[in-house]
Order: C-alpha cells, then structure tokens, then sequence
C-alpha cells in the first residue's frame, strides 16, 4: 500500500469572490472548473486536475482527499477501516470532477477523508518537455503545490493510530502533556514517505471535524517573506510569522483567508525517513515548537479552529 500525498482539500467559504481572489490573485492558485457554488484550483506545478476546491457556505474543511498509489490499495485501506471499526463508503467516479472512484472514510474525528488512485491529469503549468523552472505569469505568491492540512480532533490518539494502522503513516513529532503522560497525544505531525509531514492532528475541546490550517508550499525562507510581502500589499490578515517552527523546522507564515479559514505558507523542514526515532515536545515548550524565534505561543494556535 502507498499513499502518495494529500491530493485535495474543499473549504468552506462564506463568500467565493472573495475567496476567489485570495486562492487566485493572492496565493496564486489556477482556476480550472467553475460550477458556481463550488471552485477548482490548482497549483501551478501539480499535474493533477486540482488541489483546492472552495464551497460556497460556511467557514472549515469539507473533506480531503488522500492519492494512492493503485486501486488495490483501496481495497487494502477499505479491509483496514473494517478492523479498526471505521465507517466507510465506496465513492464512485466522477462524484467529484475528474477524480476516479475510491473510498470516503469518515475518521475517528468525524473528518471526511476520500482516498482515490487517479485524476484527470493536465500536467503543470511549466509542462514536462524541457520546462522553465515557473510560470512567469504567476500571480501574487504563486505556490506550487498544497503541502499538509492539520486538523483538529476532540481526542487525538484514536485518530492518530487510525493513521499508523490503516494509511501507513508514522510518527515523526509529537506533543504530549509531560514526560510522565508520553502516551497521551496532544498534537502529532505524520507522514507516509520522506516529507516532515503530510498531515498533522492536535487536540481540542469541541474541535472533531475542524480545521486548524491547510498549508501551501514555499522553497525557502526568502519565497516566505516575499509570501509576507504580498500579503501586506494584499491586506491578508496575519496569524504569526514570518518565523520558524522547532516542530517541522518549517519556515511559515499563518495567515487568514477571508472567511476566516487559516491557511500557511510552509517552507523547508527536513527529510523524514520511516525508521528515525519520533520526536517527543512537552507542552511547556510548545511556543518554541510553534514560533522557536519568539518562544512565545500565539493565542489564536491553541483557540482558534474552523
Ligand atoms: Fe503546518
């Protein structure tokens, strides 16, 4: 079984022109398929068919879609799911635009998580043949491809050894509480091949379902501040950063989409490979893990989820 990444999220949003021009003249996206309620985009070097939907009505994630390798890892993560004592649906193709059939799961933290093994594939926008290293046109930031989404559970162990179990992932960071509670899971960073994290899951009150931030990738620390340039030419409201994280080593910047959705520019970390030794933080040092510049925790990271 091989998962190959998080291939899409669909966020809810209060008002598509106005996310519109945030995924579009902001951060760059392409527009590929316009139904009215619901916007498909894409980065400019992802081949696949998009990577982003917005629909139209309310603030979070409708659901992310995980690409697998081939079909019978669907069947392999669908008889997985069953001994775990998971729900899951067989999805067909064509539910969602140029997306091959699949599974819809709905994880321990009532997320909904679509697992396929095709797209419709229009190729990046530099082409394959002998490419430029970016489109010139590229609007505002100009991200080439979506990197992680951190999602919020009420209680995260469950949802976490959901991930290790059926999807493959392993452990790379965790939170905990102190070095006498080392099993229980404040927050975890996963991953399935070398990448710091394809996704990542924190615990809070009330937060099953919700989204903390759907994160953009950048190639280094310079692409992240220019990312701040625009958005102060934008007017994006900022979270934090630009900073660095100690968890991840990423640079980032967490900024606001405007319905209120959190999104982040993330740049570098390291390698991760699936025998190192997982990385324990105890809470009290959770604002170096978030903002090791600073060490200081923003408010907003541990209250505010969509
Ligand atoms: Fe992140």
């Amino acid at each position: 079984m091989a998962v190959l990444r998080l291939g899409y999220a669909h966020l809810r949003v209060t008002d598509i022109e106005a996310a519109k021009r945030h995924y579009i003249y902001t951060m760059g996206l392409y527009p590929v398929l316009d139904t009215g309620d619901k916007v498909y985009l894409k980065a400019w070097d992802e081949w696949d068919h998009h990577s982003v939907v917005l629909e139209q009505g309310g603030v979070g994630v409708a659901k992310v879609g995980f690409k697998v390798a081939k079909p019978e890892d669907i069947d392999d993560i669908e008889n997985k799911s069953r001994t775990f004592g998971v729900t899951t649906q067989r999805m067909s193709k064509g539910e969602n635009p140029d997306v091959s059939d699949g599974l819809r799961i709905t994880l321990p933290s009532t997320h909904i998580v679509e697992v396929y093994y095709e797209q419709t594939m229009l190729g990046s926008m530099v082409g394959d043949l002998n490419p430029e290293v970016f489109p010139r046109e590229l609007s505002g930031v100009g991200v080439p491809r979506i990197d992680h989404a951190l999602l919020g559970c009420n209680e995260v162990n469950t949802t976490e050894r959901y991930f290790v179990d059926v999807f493959g992932f392993y452990q790379v960071e965790r939170l905990v509480p102190d070095l006498d509670h080392k099993d229980t899971t404040l927050a975890c960073w996963l991953a399935y091949g070398n990448r710091g994290h394809d996704v990542a899951l924190i615990g809070g009150d009330g937060w099953d379902g919700k989204l903390h931030h759907l994160a953009f990738q950048l190639e280094g620390w310079s692409e992240t501040l220019r990312a701040g340039q625009i958005f102060a030419m934008d007017g994006v409201p900022i979270d934090m950063g630009p900073t660095q994280h100690g968890i991840t080593r990423g640079k980032t910047i967490y900024f606001w989409d405007p319905s209120g959705n959190r999104n982040e520019v993330f740049a570098d970390g390291y390698i991760a490979h699936r025998d190192r030794p997982t990385t324990i933080w105890t809470a009290d040092q959770l604002g170096r893990g978030i903002n090791y510049v600073s060490r200081t925790l923003n408010e907003t990271f541990t209250t505010i989820v969509t």
